[in-house]
């Protein structure tokens, strides 16, 4: 497969290096050599990328563009990412270490986000009021030039879960992918370009978070920031954007319960949580990473797990058969592994993996690990640890179920498995959490609302709420006759 040595940025409908020639280097996860030199953007480059999208956004035809011609645009990025769909499922499992079939399907999924959000804007209509005398009605508008700032988990689909929606709204875009995956979003200027997006309306800056990302955030002509990533990271976001009054989308971290009672259909709730927490190399926001089981079945619940997650195939990426790759960079390798120390310190009981498998003796690999008899006290019930790691914890009621569920400052998703009709409601609506599935796993339907609630995220993306967040609606309000006015001063 050939791979780009060199990532340069898109400003304006050109591939660009950094102003001052500064570059970083991408390593891939499997062999953590270098493989290319990424163009490291900083202020400068954000002023130029802002500057070629507010041109397009003030003279360009983009943001007037009526909206069936704008969809029509949309649906040509679809196709051109289905055309290239095993290039960039390869390039992306290169660049993260995502097993390769996984990948596969999020590219899938990006061309999905793209036509979903074709058909939204031309379905929609704004609202108008009448009442006797006066007549009002809303004018929906793009917002201006929508910043864009991504994680390095999934990175082309998420891209486009904010692309699609900023650009089908009619904003003009800067994207900032993360500096550890940068690769699959190379393939998108020449895919928005063939697909007719005019100069401008897209642009790309690669670089540091803290300075490509930072110049982005505080840059006064963005009005609005879509931003996933880190619940730390966000507040830092929130604190620099505050100044100019931005308007912020977070998708943040999660620590998300899978809840297992012992009236659950086993089987399905016990390969559900080894999806949940495994998939994606358990580098997933949404990941079930903490599972509860209750006493009857608890002892069960660990064995199966233990078992199942030690013939869990870890493995080179780019093989169909791997279940978990190679994670994102050994920083992360390393912290992860941190975790795994940090449990066994604390006392949790390690039932499965916790090392380097011994036939992977290079790369950043993780057998499936999974402790159970964990604590909510301890940091590996209460952090995100963003791998394979899964904790399991028992409870004996409801209530306690529902407490160890909201026991920890994250609120993204939650799971739960139970057969009674009842308690799957009564306990769905007592969880702190903006998602949650019942007797299934992570299957979301683009029209519904994704976010979390607690630290886990502020404000929704996704079907309606994304297209309120990337426009702006304004109301007029229409006198149908004489008007009564109070006369000051008369
Ligand atoms: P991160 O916060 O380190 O980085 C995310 C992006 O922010 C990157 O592009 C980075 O360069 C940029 N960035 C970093 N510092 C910045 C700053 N000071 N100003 C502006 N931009 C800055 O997150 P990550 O490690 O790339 O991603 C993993 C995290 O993302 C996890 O916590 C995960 O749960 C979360 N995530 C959340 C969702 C969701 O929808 N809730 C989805 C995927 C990932």
């Amino acid at each position: 497969m050939s791979v780009p040595s060199k990532i340069e940025h898109f400003i304006g409908g050109r591939q660009v290096p950094s102003a001052d020639g500064a570059t970083f280097d991408v390593p891939d996860p499997v062999s953590n050599t270098v493989y290319a030199q990424a163009a490291a953007g900083g202020p400068a480059d954000i002023d130029r990328a802002v500057a070629a999208a507010r041109e397009a956004f003030e003279s360009g035809p983009w943001p007037g563009l009526a909206a069936r011609a704008r969809a029509k645009v949309l649906n040509k990025i679809a196709d051109g990412i289905e055309a290239r769909g095993a290039r960039i499922a390869a390039l992306e499992t290169f660049d993260t270490g995502l097993p390769v079939t996984q990948a596969k399907g999020q590219a899938a999924r990006a061309a999905e986000n793209f036509r979903y959000f074709a058909d939204v804007i031309v379905a929609q209509h704004e609202a108008a009021f009448s009442q006797p005398g006066q007549l009002g009605y809303v004018l929906r508008r793009p917002a201006g030039v929508a910043g864009l700032i991504t994680p390095w988990n999934t990175p082309f689909m998420l891209e486009s879960w904010k692309l699609a929606p900023a650009l089908a709204s009619g904003c003009t875009v800067l994207l900032k992918p993360a500096e550890w995956t940068p690769l699959s979003a190379s393939l998108l200027p020449e895919i928005m370009t063939e697909a007719g997006v005019p100069d401008g309306a897209f642009n790309v800056v690669h670089g540091m978070g803290e300075e490509a990302g930072a110049a982005l955030v505080a840059h006064p002509d963005v009005p609005l920031i879509s931003f996933t990533g880190e619940t730390t990271t966000g507040k830092i976001i929130m604190k620099s954007a505050a100044d100019n009054l931005k308007g912020l989308s977070m998708e943040l971290g999660g620590k998300s319960p899978c809840v297992i009672f012992a009236d659950a259909d086993l089987d399905t709730a016990i390969d559900s949580a080894l999806f949940g927490v495994f998939s994606l190399n358990g580098e997933r926001c949404t990941a079930g990473s903490r599972i509860l089981a209750e006493r009857p079945v608890y002892d069960e619940v660990v064995a199966r797990l233990a078992e199942r997650a030690a013939r869990v195939r870890v493995g080179d990426p780019s093989d169909p058969v791997t279940e978990v790759g190679a994670l994102v960079h050994p920083e992360h390798y390393a912290r992860v592994l941190d975790y795994v120390d940090i449990g066994v310190k604390e006392g949790a009981r390690l039932v499965a993996g916790g090392s380097r498998p011994a036939d992977l003796p290079a790369g950043n690999y993780l057998a499936a690990t999974v402790f159970a008899d964990v604590k909510p006290s301890m940091r590996i019930f209460q952090e995100e640890i963003f791998g394979p790691v899964a904790a399991v914890t028992p409870f004996d009621t409801e209530e306690e179920a529902i407490g160890l569920a909201n026991g920890t400052r994250y609120g993204l998703a939650a799971y739960l498995w139970t057969s009674s009709l009842t308690r799957a409601h009564r306990v769905a609506a007592a969880v702190e959490s903006g998602m949650t599935w019942i007797n299934s796993h992570n299957v979301r339907d683009l029209r519904t609302p994704f976010g979390g609630v607690k630290a886990s995220g502020l404000g929704r993306e996704g079907g309606q709420h994304s297209i309120d967040f990337y426009t702006e609606s304004r109301i007029v309000h229409v006198a149908l006759g004489d008007t009564h006015v109070p006369r000051f001063g008369a």
